[in-house]
């Protein structure tokens, strides 16, 4: 039989801790379902030379600000340290091993089905983040591609690489931080980018990037982009003459219209500029020793890494959830009540404050809406 709480949390990543301490906080007992068997299990296993884009005042959770030590932009094994203090700190305990099938509505509780460690509750926050849908796209003849094809959330290091010549498809944030690693290990490596691109700093004037999208949060995304464009024209300098092109619309625009978060330079354009990383256009086909582009001629590679990005479909996990999905599966609102009572998704869309940060208030909304919704019950 289910057991039962206040508030059932699917995750324990960053957005799974920092809801169930926001709830534990307000009052209400909160248990964490996570499949794995640790907190923090994709920042575990991300790349090796990953540090936070984000600095580390921005990007401390409520409650436990992490540590001066770390300095401005922690690394990947700092994050999972600072993920672990914080589930003692707060006295998580999240439940392992307890991979959740599915979430449905059972009576006026929510009910997640994971085995014998299923449990019952009237609030349910999904909290699964976007590591396990990987998006690859295809392309013709890629079945007949003889190298190796991984996606970026598979990439570790350049160790396996040595000798080999690398595509890397996606500038975003990982796929060029990957091409960066690539390059500084002294491997052949060309970026297909496809679509135009807005570049960040990742300091401004001396003052972390993330300084500037809070400090102007009142304005409309267009004109707050408008206010920062010609600074970060001066910081970036011109990028067309690297056969790349600026986005129509500024980083915080598109990240509020598209969910597209900027790429936040740590040296992917300085190896660009200087020849180390070669850029291609778009990808038109593959063939067994080569990849063929749109604009330019085919060329040999030996391996692919698609830096392609993540596109989450929660409709296996939320099924006869109405109106909380859209129509390929990602949630419609994060960090605020659905149209599904006691149902919240925590940290599901991209925010231009920071993903840190935003799953931060989110997490205190979601406590505050619970508690609401609790106290109405009673009433
Ligand atoms: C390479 C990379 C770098 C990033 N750098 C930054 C940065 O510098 N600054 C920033 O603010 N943000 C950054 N982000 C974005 C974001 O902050 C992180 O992805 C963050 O980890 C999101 O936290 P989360 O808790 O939502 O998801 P995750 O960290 O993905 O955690 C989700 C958890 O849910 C568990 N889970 C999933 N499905 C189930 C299920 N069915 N049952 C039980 N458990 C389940 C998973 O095992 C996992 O532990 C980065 C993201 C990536 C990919």
């Amino acid at each position: 039989m289910a057991q039962s709480c206040d508030a059932i949390i699917i995750g324990a990543g960053p957005a799974g801790l920092a809801t169930a301490a926001a709830l534990r906080a307000g009052g209400l007992s909160a248990t964490i379902l996570e499949k794995s068997d640790a907190v923090g299990a994709v920042w575990r296993r991300h790349y090796d030379r990953l540090h936070l884009h984000t600095d580390r005042v921005r990007s401390s959770l409520p409650g436990l600000a992490m540590p001066k030590a770390y300095g401005r932009y922690p690394s990947r094994a700092q994050v999972v340290e600072y993920l672990e203090a914080y589930a003692v700190k707060f006295d998580l305990a999240p439940v392992f091993n307890a991979p959740v099938q599915a979430v449905r509505r059972e009576g006026r509780a929510w009910r997640a089905d994971a085995g014998e460690k299923s449990q019952t509750a009237p609030i349910a926050v999904i909290a699964t983040g976007w590591a396990d849908f990987p998006h690859s796209p295809t392309w013709p003849g890629m079945e007949t591609f003889g190298g190796a094809i991984l996606h970026s959330s598979a990439y570790r290091n350049p160790a396996p690489f040595t000798d080999k010549r690398v595509l890397v498809v996606g500038f975003g944030n990982s796929g060029a931080e990957i091409a960066l690693d690539l390059a500084e290990a002294r491997i052949d490596v060309a970026l297909s980018v496809r679509s135009p691109v807005n570049i960040v700093p990742r300091e401004l004037l001396g003052l972390p990037i993330l300084v500037y999208p809070a400090a102007e949060q009142w304005l409309p995304p267009r004109l707050a982009d408008k206010v920062n464009a010609p600074l970060l024209r001066f910081a970036i300098g011109s990028i067309e003459t690297l056969g790349l092109r600026r986005s129509a619309k500024g980083p915080i625009q598109s990240i509020a219209e598209d969910g597209r978060a900027p790429l936040v330079e740590v040296g992917a354009l300085g190896a660009i500029r200087d020849g180390r990383i070669r850029i291609r256009g778009d990808v038109a086909s593959f063939a067994r020793d080569s990849v063929v582009f749109r604009q330019s001629p085919a060329e040999r590679f030996d391996a692919i890494v698609l830096a392609t990005g993540f596109r989450p479909d929660l409709r296996a996990l939320l099924p006869g959830a109405e109106g909380v999905l859209s129509g390929t599966g990602a949630p419609l609102v994060s960090g605020r009540p659905t149209a599904q009572p006691g149902l919240y998704f925590c940290g599901a869309i991209p925010s231009s404050l920071g993903q840190f940060r935003q799953i931060g208030i989110e997490a205190q909304r979601i406590a505050q809406a619970a508690r609401s919704l609790g106290a109405a019950a009673r009433s």
